[in-house]
């Protein structure tokens, strides 16, 4: 299959006068054409921050100390190395991004009409009829039949869920070749969630548009993706299909992830949870398997030497000692 987007050992740094640590590390990532690709992680494993360097929008104290991230369209590019500018042209275009909340993405003092054209005002050079006629095809296609009445309207007479349709519509009306979505469905109920992951999906096949879906729950992944990462405290612990890391995970940390999702209780609450957090960027600089200080299988060698990263079966990547042999592991 061919890959649309490749991170290869993709490191972040923080970096003010005070402070100089690690934050994301070693991330590879190969994305497919039309590929479903999830990666899944509790809050602060740095999911969100892998996105935002993806789309060149990372806060300014921290930067990309290692790797690159390659988007393999038309023209091959690595997007650590274009410019702010050239980053405009493949963001909305190339590459587009929805977020968990509408509201903040969508700007309240605008109609969706002039919000949703935007995207088109500044990547095409369709005359105005054009892009009404395309702005109103696209709402039809998310399920937004009163299209003209929605275009006058503003963000905040909408609901939760026409509002992530709407921003559908704004990220796809230019056919990007990647779709980024940051936990899209985390903010609705849950039978709208499940419209809108449909929706999602049935757009990327008509489009071949990829998509990057980034979530903290196991189970959208399963619904909606092919491959999946697993990360924890700024690292993939796990890589493989969706399908084998639910049938045969490895790493001690998805084990619990997939426990807590197997023991939903009647209100659909989790009745496990892993117990502790996970550590921050400053706790785990000293630390050798980052998940050492809440797995239940920490050995001696855990504390203090990082696992690498191994392929334990075809196909499956996991990073723990667990899967050295033992007498290395103690020599
Ligand atoms: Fe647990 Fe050690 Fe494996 Fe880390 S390397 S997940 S602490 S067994
Ligand atoms: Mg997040």
């Amino acid at each position: 299959m061919s890959t649309v987007l490749d991170i290869e050992n993709l490191s972040i740094d923080v970096k003010t006068k005070k402070q100089n640590f690690n934050i994301i590390k070693g991330i590879d990532l190969k994305i497919g054409k039309k590929m479903k690709y999830g990666i899944v992680g509790e809050s602060g494993s740095g999911k969100s921050l892998t996105s935002l360097a993806i789309m060149n929008l990372l806060p300014d104290v921290l930067n990309i100390s290692e790797g690159s991230i390659t988007l393999k369209t038309e023209n091959e590019k690595d997007l650590t190395a274009l410019t702010k500018r050239q980053m405009q042209h493949v963001r909305g275009n190339e590459i587009s991004m929805i977020f968990q909340e509408p509201m903040t993405a969508l700007d309240p003092l605008y109609t969706i009409e002039h919000q949703l054209l935007e995207v088109l005002r500044f990547h095409t050079k369709l005359s105005k009829k054009e892009m009404r006629d395309l702005g109103l095809e696209m709402l039809e296609k998310v399920g937004i039949s009163r299209g003209k009445e929605i275009f006058k309207s503003y963000p905040h007479q909408l609901s939760g869920g026409m509002r992530q349709r709407v921003m559908i519509a704004m990220a796809l009306i230019c056919k990007p070749k990647l779709l980024i979505a940051d936990e899209p469905t985390t903010a609705l109920d849950v039978t709208i969630q499940a419209q809108i992951l449909d929706l999602m999906n049935d757009l990327s096949e008509t489009n071949d548009t990829s998509i990057l879906m980034i979530t903290h729950d196991l189970g959208v992944i399963l619904e909606t993706c092919e491959r999946v990462a697993v990360m924890y405290a700024g690292q993939v612990v796990e890589e493989t299909t969706v399908r084998e890391l639910f049938k045969n995970p490895k790493h001690p940390y998805t084990q619990g992830l997939l426990e807590s999702i197997k023991t939903l209780g009647d209100r659909g609450k989790s009745l496990y949870s892993i117990p502790g957090n996970v550590p921050t960027p400053p706790q785990y600089q000293e630390m050798g398997c980052r998940f050492a200080t809440r797995c239940p299988y920490a050995m001696d060698i855990c504390k203090t030497k990082e696992p690498d990263m191994i392929e334990v079966e075809h196909d499956h990547k996991s990073k723990c000692w667990l899967h050295v042999e033992e007498d290395a592991v103690h020599e």
